[in-house]
């Protein structure tokens, strides 16, 4: 049985202030579920939100990390420093972190091995943009994106692993994929890891919906058998909203 997911990405949204009020709304109206529920605030908040959540099944995840153990790159955060705050989940390959700040597949598969030795537990972003769609690519694209950056991992490495299947054209824009756009990639992306190593990895691995997922569709996204869960942003930012999307699950 795979384990299902919300997790929450909260951007470059909520001060300190604001992080500490959204996660004592949040740890009050926390649903009972059996699914794990992560937020990722920014970096800089990380710390009051383990302080917040010590009392909390809620799990707290960064949102990007550097690959180098540590050195001379200014303004990066690594594993070691996200691991002694206690934060050993972190969000790679976000499309955000693709398009505004350059980080492609190669830069990617770095930054997983570093996660990986680490022993952290990494939500892999990818998805296609627009235009993959249109032109009908998009399952190539999607195939290249986890080859490049995953497919080198030795097969234990995939215990840490949950993918989020984020179609770019879907994110922040109002747009969803259908459910059954959904399911399709899910079920193609299982098959991709069956064939690259085999069906029991591909079974047991957490594959997450991301873009536009509200409290009205989640239910609907999630009820598609390979769809175990989301990966939500605006709606992470508003507690009740976030609380429904877990109840969906
Ligand atoms: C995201 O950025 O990961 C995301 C899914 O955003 P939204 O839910 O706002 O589309």
């Amino acid at each position: 049985m795979r384990t299902k997911i919300v997790a929450g990405n909260w951007k470059m949204n909520k001060n300190l202030q604001e992080t500490k009020e959204l996660l004592a709304e949040l740890s009050a109206k926390l649903p009972d579920t059996d699914a794990d529920v992560i937020v990722a605030p920014t970096f800089v908040n990380l710390q009051a939100a383990k302080t917040a959540l010590q009392d909390s099944t809620i799990q707290v995840a960064a949102q990007n990390m550097h690959f180098a153990e540590n050195g001379a790159y200014t303004g990066e955060i690594s594993a070691d420093m996200l691991l002694s705050l206690g934060v050993d989940v972190v969000i790679l390959g976000h499309s955000e972190r693709r398009s505004y700040f350059g980080e492609d597949d190669a830069l990617l598969a770095k930054k997983v091995k570093t996660a990986i030795e680490k022993d952290m537990k990494i939500i892999f972003c990818f998805g296609e943009e627009l235009e993959d769609r249109k032109s009908g690519n998009h399952f190539a694209l999607v195939e290249s994106q986890l080859k490049n950056a995953l497919f080198d991992l030795e097969a234990n490495a995939w215990n840490k692993i949950v993918l989020a299947y984020e179609p770019v054209w879907a994110i922040g824009t109002g747009e969803t994929a259908s459910p059954e756009q959904a399911q399709e990639m899910h079920a193609f992306i299982r098959k991709t890891i069956a064939d690259a190593y085999n069906s029991s990895i591909a079974e047991g691995v957490s594959i997450l919906y991301g873009g536009s997922v509200k409290p009205a569709n989640a239910a609907e996204i999630f009820s598609k058998p390979d769809v175990d869960g989301g990966l939500i942003g605006g709606a992470s930012l508003v507690a009740t909203d976030f609380t429904d999307i877990i109840k969906a699950i």
